[in-house]
């Protein structure tokens, strides 16, 4: 049993630390918000007044927060000055790349050991255990997170130094953007020249233009297995939290001076997607926008 400061219940932490407390561990939960705390009191956890009391003994620190500037808040504010020597510190938050490095940094010149471990996998893998860490960080610290993170996932894969498990993530998920538009797009165009949308799916699938997008999260109403649009495109991944991964991979490849012009430009259609309505829905949901007979 291991104690865990938990900070940052939202849709994905209250089910992560849930997990933990399930597991065994002893977890001192804290949130701004108090429902979240009394909802993670019914899970189990020990809620805490402030972020400085939940990691005060800790051995590990658990961050499951919105954006880079939160995270920053939350250890430059309290968490560095509450955690004792060798205390583990794993931010599961997606933030950019520039910003764990920082905090990887800062944590060591002080005797602490921090990990970046963004996730894959949505508010039900959260609930049910089953998400995926892409972690970067030492070898010793990959070795400390991992026993804490397998409790939250079914896979904890080390992606490189500091920084390398938010590279992992902004990678994929400018690739799943991407595809997502590309397939969306196909789709569209099928039905423009007169194809069955199921045809074209039978064909596609087992062709060379197959990806997640098409065969596990299709666009298309009817077609494929169970995605968000054959529910009207709620639930699964927010056109938003696609936007910020997106974003986020631009400000990567910008500072790495690397070309992604598949990526700019999903970025910049996400971006007129959510400002043209799309904020409540899926990702998939940008079928919508690009037109023809057969979009959502
Ligand atoms: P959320 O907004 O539901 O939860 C964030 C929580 O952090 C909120 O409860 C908020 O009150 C709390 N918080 C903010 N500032 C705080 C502070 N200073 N101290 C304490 N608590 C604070 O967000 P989420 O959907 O749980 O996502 C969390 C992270 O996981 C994000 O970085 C997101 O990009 C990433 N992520 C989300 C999903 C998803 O499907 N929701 C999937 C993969 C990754």
């Amino acid at each position: 049993m291991t104690t865990i400061a938990f900070i940052g219940l939202g849709h994905m932490g209250s089910g992560m630390a849930a997990n933990l407390a399930r597991a065994g561990h002893d977890v001192r939960a804290f949130d701004l918000s108090p429902e979240a705390l009394e909802r993670a009191r019914s899970a189990g956890c020990l809620p805490a007044e402030s972020v400085e009391r939940a990691v005060t003994d800790a051995q590990a620190v658990v961050t499951m927060l919105p954006a880079g500037r939160h995270v920053r808040e939350v250890y430059e504010g309290e968490a560095f000055g509450a955690a004792g020597p060798d205390t583990l510190l794993i931010d599961c938050s997606t933030i950019d790349v520039a910003t764990a490095r920082a905090l990887s940094e800062a944590a060591a010149a002080r005797g602490l050991v921090a990990v970046d471990a963004p996730v894959s996998g949505g508010i039900a893998a959260a609930a049910a255990g089953s998400l995926t860490f892409m972690v970067g960080g030492s070898e010793r610290g990959f070795e400390r997170a991992e026993p804490i993170l397998a409790d939250m996932g079914k896979a904890v894969i080390r992606a490189g130094e500091a920084g390398a498990g938010q590279a992992a993530k902004i990678c994929n998920n400018m690739l799943l953007g991407a595809t997502m538009i590309a397939t969306a797009e196909a789709f569209v165009l099928a039905g423009e020249l007169g194809l069955d949308p199921q045809v074209f799916y039978d064909v596609s699938s087992k062709a060379s233009g197959q990806s997640w997008s098409m065969t596990s999260y299709c666009p298309v109403a009817g077609v494929g297995p169970d995605s968000p649009a054959d529910h009207d495109y709620q639930g699964g991944f927010g056109a938003p939290l696609m936007l910020k991964d997106l974003r986020l991979s631009q400000e990567a490849a910008r500072a790495a001076g690397a070309s992604t012009p598949m990526g700019e430009r999903a970025t910049e259609l996400y971006e007129r997607f959510v400002a043209d309505g799309g904020e409540g829905f899926d990702f998939s949901a940008i079928i919508r926008t690009l037109g023809g007979h057969s979009a959502g």
